[in-house]
């Protein structure tokens, strides 16, 4: 969990990133259930911020993750309607959903950026986030 909220926040920063050296600056909040590991995340969101992570540092976030009630804001429900499509695209090989938003993840030059799959060296996948990494 801790490594996925890295390249969450990694992910985040470098794409509003992106949007700031093309003139359109903003600062980015993320928001989580509040069902999450609040006190672990909000704990590392801060140590990002001052000390960096693996990749460096942390530049457009305007402040440590929110937590929030899912029963309170339909954002969250409609993040769990992605996350359960592209689990069922990992672990089922199930594309109906998936394929609905596939092309709706911060991409530059035909490369997405905001999709990963983590997997062991080595090993072959074929989903997106891998063949685009594979050509790339
Ligand atoms: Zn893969």
């Amino acid at each position: 969990m801790e490594y996925a909220f890295e390249q969450i926040c990694n992910r985040f920063d470098r794409y509003l990133g992106r949007l700031h050296k093309s003139g359109d600056t903003q600062r980015g909040l993320i928001i989580l259930d509040k069902s999450s590991d609040e006190t672990a995340l909000q704990g590392l969101a801060r140590d990002f911020r001052r000390e960096g992570h693996r990749w460096g540092q942390l530049y457009n976030l305007a402040d440590v993750p929110l937590f929030v009630d899912s029963k309170a804001t339909r954002m969250i429900q409609f993040a769990d309607l992605i996350a359960h499509a592209i689990r069922r695209y990992y672990e089922n090989g199930d594309a109906s959903f998936f394929d609905v938003f596939s092309t709706s993840f911060d991409a530059v030059g035909g490369v997405t950026h905001g999709l990963v799959h983590y997997t062991p060296s080595g090993s072959e996948c074929n989903c997106l986030a891998c063949r685009q990494r594979a050509y790339g």
